[in-house]
């Protein structure tokens, strides 16, 4: 049997796969040794991929309303739905809601028809979940979205601080990468986090902040390197602009904000102030915030006065929750983003549209994530077409989500699952390709670029994304603009735009790679755009070249304290994925936990009146559901966590999707989940 090499489905981390097919629908799944993400090292989860590759559940033949129908009805129902709804009511009454499941290719081929041929930003992505935070605070502090690390700088850096990231349970190989490297050089880890996870466990020094305290301590940490002479005056002076006022730094009581005792706060100042060799490692904890922009700038800030940053083993490092949402970032699948790092400057706009040779160009930014769905109930947007995700599950307020979708006159679902809770909206479903039988390439959190790969048949009638929306797309009169061949002639095509004129396209440039054959594309490598570390020149892309401090302050939240006395956190458990719509596949993934349980403080169990192992309704101003107790003092008192992963699908109760509110991040538009008001009581 011929082995393939892909990279995994899951996770940012962007291992590399061998695979070997032992049958029509089956195959051995080892780590690629030579990839450099994972060096053969693989999770649970990407271990068991063999186990998720059957066909149960899968969406076979495209459908218009109840009926099985071939592709070029289905293709003609999409491409009339939409061309009717814009001819009517505008380019922005239509909108794609896409995913960091998609490939590069997927998400490049529905930007260009989005924002060049119909003429709307409104094309966001489940990233805007993800890590949209990050991308804002790289672009106030950087002038652009740089990601000024990579996975080598975890193994040379002498102090690791993780932020907000159970990264032995959500980024397993990063983790064991980290270990690893403890082990070799005695590397010092404080994991700052409200929880006490298996990765605090680990830690030299954990931190179980209050949460969204992260500013205030950041500032704290910030203003005692100021008063121990610790701020590298040189690098200030050379690298960064210092705007006037910014050594104000706000006075917060930290220890006292961020619930923590002095003694703990002082030694996370020594380590630091001893420890010149740093990476800041943050994620979700951090993203998922009404205030997770300034987070990220507070990290930034920090990394930046003390100069610790463009070198070896030093820099803050966000990472990526999926498989491609780097991917998505590259060519502009967020709303707030043009293609290949432009914005929406004229200069920019028109380097797009005469690149496309596109008969317009969106105005501006369009709609993100939530405010896309606030737009379809109120009925700005009429049609929208989901990809690759499942928003009736994952978005905040997801009981919104669905009596948005269900009062939209168009709904068009492509995805490879066939009864999702958004397919259930669904006017017109579309069957796409899934892992191990599509081509393309991924991006993953330290901007490596793989190759991914099919070596499974296309099972029934289903097609590559790329395919469906370029048949819209020609459908929709466009034939010039998506008369692709494969997924090695978008790569192309990609590829040259991010060096054309290099109009704003100063981050991403791949374009040596436009001239690749098929042959070459197929035996690609993995290559890290930019060389190892993009800011080793010391040179920002701002006009003066200097990167930015941000000034930024704690805000305090106001959680409604008498109905909802408690705070609810959102997060993964180590062997589901999402949905789990591919994860709950595999026998062995779900042996870890079973079923999705509300962890609680022991206090907080017995002022509730809880069980232990009983079952509890979790409530918030957005709705309830009903999990299993867990007591474990792993828990601040206040705080409850439950898993993100259950559905209607999956089971009655554990819908977590529909607890949280929409409230946002005010600059990245990014959902807090992490942070909701909430109560609990036996049921
Ligand atoms: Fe897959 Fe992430 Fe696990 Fe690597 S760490 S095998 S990419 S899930």
């Amino acid at each position: 049997m011929r082995r393939v090499k892909t990279t995994c489905a899951y996770c940012g981390v962007g291992c590399g796969i061998v695979t070997t097919p032992t049958g029509e629908r089956s195959a051995k799944i080892r780590g690629d040794e030579s990839h450099p993400a994972n060096f053969g090292r693989l999770c649970s989860k990407g271990t068991h991929l063999g186990e998720t590759i059957a066909l149960e559940g899968r969406l076979l033949h495209p459908e218009v309303g109840s009926r099985q129908v071939g592709w070029d009805a289905a293709l003609q129902a999409v491409a009339d739905g939409f061309k009717a709804t814009i001819a009517q009511h505008g380019p922005d009454s239509v909108a794609f809601y896409v995913s960091g499941q998609l490939l590069t290719e997927d998400y490049y081929v529905a930007n260009k028809l989005m924002k060049g041929f119909i003429g709307s930003g409104n094309i966001d992505t489940n990233s805007r979940l993800c890590m949209a935070s990050a991308v804002a605070a790289h672009n106030r502090a950087f002038g652009e979205d740089v990601v000024p690390c990579s996975y080598s700088d975890l193994e040379e850096a002498d102090l690791i601080l993780l932020l907000g990231s159970n990264t032995a349970w959500c980024h397993p190989v990063i983790w064991q990468r980290i270990e690893a490297a403890r082990e070799q050089r005695g590397t010092k880890l404080v994991v700052i986090d409200p929880r006490r996870t298996e990765t605090a466990e680990r830690a030299d020094l954990h931190l179980p902040i209050a949460p969204d305290s992260d500013v205030a301590l950041f500032n704290g940490l910030l203003r005692e390197m100021k008063s121990r002479w610790q701020l590298d005056g040189a690098y200030l002076a050379q690298h960064v602009s210092v705007p006037e006022g910014f050594w104000e730094l706000e006075t917060v009581d930290v220890a006292k904000v961020c619930e923590l005792s002095q003694a703990q706060l002082d030694a996370f100042y020594d380590l630091f102030a001893e420890t010149p060799r740093t990476v800041t490692l943050f994620s979700q904890g951090a993203n998922q915030s009404v205030s997770g922009t300034d987070k990220g700038n507070a990290i930034i800030n920090l990394h930046l006065a003390t100069g610790r940053i463009g070198k070896p083993g030093a820099g803050p490092f966000s990472i990526t929750g999926q498989p491609n949402a780097m991917g998505g970032r590259e060519v502009g699948g967020l709303a707030s983003m043009l293609a290949a790092h432009m914005g929406f400057s004229d200069a920019e706009r028109d380097c797009a549209q005469r690149f496309w040779q596109s008969p317009t160009i969106c105005p501006g930014p369009g709609l993100k994530a939530v405010d896309m769905f606030n737009a379809v109930a109120d009925g700005r947007i009429k049609a929208i077409w989901v990809m690759a995700t499942n928003p009736a599950v994952s978005m905040p307020d997801a009981n919104a989500v669905r009596a948005a979708l269900a009062a939209c006159p168009l709904v068009v679902v492509s995805d490879c699952i066939g009864d999702t809770d958004t397919t259930a909206f669904a006017h017109i479903k579309l069957p796409a390709l899934g892992w191990g039988e599509k081509d393309g390439t991924v991006t993953n959190s330290e901007r490596r670029i793989s190759r991914q790969r099919g070596f499974l048949e296309a099972p029934g009638d289903a097609k590559p994304d790329w395919w469906i929306v370029s048949e819209v797309a020609k459908r929709m009169g466009w034939v010039d603009g998506f008369s692709y061949p494969n997924a090695a002639a978008i790569f192309r095509e990609y590829a040259a735009q991010t060096g054309f004129e290099n109009g704003g396209a100063r981050l991403l440039d791949i374009s040596d790679k436009d001239g690749i054959s098929d042959a070459d594309y197929d035996a690609m490598q993995p290559f890290l755009w930019g060389g190892t570390s993009p800011l080793a020149s010391g040179r920002f892309s701002t006009p003066d070249g200097k990167a930015r401090l941000v000034p930024v302050r704690y805000q305090a939240r106001d959680d409604g304290a008498l109905d909802y006395p408690l705070r609810l956190n959102t997060g993964r458990y180590r062997d589901q994925w999402h949905t789990m719509t591919r994860t709950g596949l595999s026998p062995k993934l779900s042996q870890h936990r079973r079923e999705p349980l509300v962890e609680v403080h022991p206090d907080m169990v017995a002022r509730f009146g809880l069980d232990d192992g009983g079952l509890a309704m979790v409530e918030t101003g957005q709705g309830k559901s009903v999990f299993r107790v867990a007591s474990t003092d792993n828990q601040r008192r206040r705080d409850l966590f439950v898993p993100m992963h259950w559905t209607d699908q999956t089971s009655g109760g554990g819908r977590t999707g529909l607890l949280p509110a929409q409230d946002r991040d005010p600059v990245s538009g990014q959902p807090g989940f992490k942070n909701t008001p909430a109560t609990v009581r036996t049921w």
